[in-house]
């Protein structure tokens, strides 16, 4: 990551884009250092592809400005910049070769085909597709053509590489190995990755830090633990996982809002409330949700308001728990669990 002073590898200043009436980007401001793992995560609509698409080159700001390792690039094209985009359709020529599909860039740049040859095969290896040089794209699966999209964008080594939901067309189970081979990859080339995703999971597991995006704006930059531990609002609180939104006055607090886990929530009979330790608030058990590992607990508060707990499925309090549907439940929960929002 960029060190004290460093220059950043890209930074926006005060970028805004605007469509006729919608405001796609609303200012927005900040630096990525070299070699981080930037996410930017945000629901469907929120600025993130218009974002990459100013550093990449396809779009300009109406105002404001971009620049890569320091230099603004208001002017520069594309093919000229020192980023490269990996698009979530991949994007590849259909009649080309995987070799000659990764081997474009140096085409266009009129390296000798000889060189052009090496470097793909390199690439390819690279990306763990050695040996498939000769096949045409329609002779891969989805997820072998992400990577020969990910070697076309990496063939003429960029120091930023920009991937808009790369892993957006595979399945779950590919997905997360391709998770692991990004991130491992991106280590050993050591360049920046700048990762749209709209799958807060990804976001959180694969990203040095995150921006969350809301409606053309960064409503929170920060590390995994920062925007996940201290959400600065309600947006991020209940965008990124679940969150219970409880207003101070609820729990005899300052008139605040404070976002809670629901993983932090523990149910207990009413009968035994009193033995445990904690904030209760009591209500009754609507309904059990099963997510594979984990039950997600719908409760209706003695106020009316909507309140989730999940517990681990088949633990004794789970079980307990689910044998008291229908019925009163005291939910628990530690005064440090409550994280102040800041709106
Ligand atoms: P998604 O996850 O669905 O790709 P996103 O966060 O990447 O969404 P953008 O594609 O950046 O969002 O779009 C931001 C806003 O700008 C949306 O309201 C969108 O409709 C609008 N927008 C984007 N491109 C254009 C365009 N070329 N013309 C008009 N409006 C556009």
């Amino acid at each position: 990551m960029t060190g004290e002073g460093a220059v950043p590898a890209v930074e926006l200043r005060s970028v805004t884009r605007r469509f006729g009436a919608v405001i796609a980007l609303d200012g927005i401001s900040f630096a990525v250092g070299g070699g981080e793992f930037f996410g930017m995560l945000g629901p469907s609509g929120s600025g993130k592809t218009t974002c990459l698409r100013m550093i990449a080159g396809f779009d300009v700001p109406s105002t404001g400005e971009v620049l890569i390792a320091g230099r603004s690039v208001g002017d520069l094209p594309p093919y000229e910049r020192d980023a490269h985009t990996v698009f979530q359709d991949y994007a590849l020529f259909p009649h080309m070769s995987v070799a000659d599909n990764v081997a474009f860039p140096l085409m266009i740049a009129k390296v000798p085909q000889a060189q052009r040859h090496a470097r793909a095969e390199e690439t390819l290896e690279r990306v763990k597709l050695a040996g498939f040089g000769k096949r045409k794209p329609s002779e891969l699966s989805g997820g072998q053509r992400q990577r020969v999209a990910l070697a076309r964008a990496l063939i003429d080594q960029p120091s930023v590489l920009l991937l808009d939901e790369p892993l957006g067309a595979l399945d779950l189970k590919l997905r997360e190995d391709m998770q692991r081979e990004l991130k491992e990859l991106q280590r050993s080339l050591g360049i920046t990755f700048i990762f749209v995703t709209h799958d807060q999971g990804e976001a959180l597991g694969m990203s040095d830090r995150v921006a969350v995006f809301n409606q053309g704006r960064i409503e929170q930059l920060g590390t995994p633990d920062d925007i996940y531990d201290r959400p600065a609002s309600e947006f991020v609180a209940t965008f990124v996982g679940s969150a219970n939104v409880i207003d101070g006055a609820l729990i005899g607090a300052a008139p605040q809002r404070f976002a809670l886990r629901p993983e932090r929530v523990r149910l207990v009979a009413p009968g035994v409330a009193q033995l445990v330790p904690g904030i209760k608030l009591s209500g009754m058990l609507r309904d059990a949700q099963h997510l594979g590992a984990d039950t997600r607990f719908s409760l209706a508060l003695d106020g009316g308001q909507a309140f989730h707990a999940t517990l681990r499925h088949g633990d004794e309090e789970e079980i307990a728990a689910r044998g008291r549907l229908g019925q009163a439940i005291v939910a628990v929960f530690d005064r440090g669990d409550l994280k102040p929002l800041a709106s």
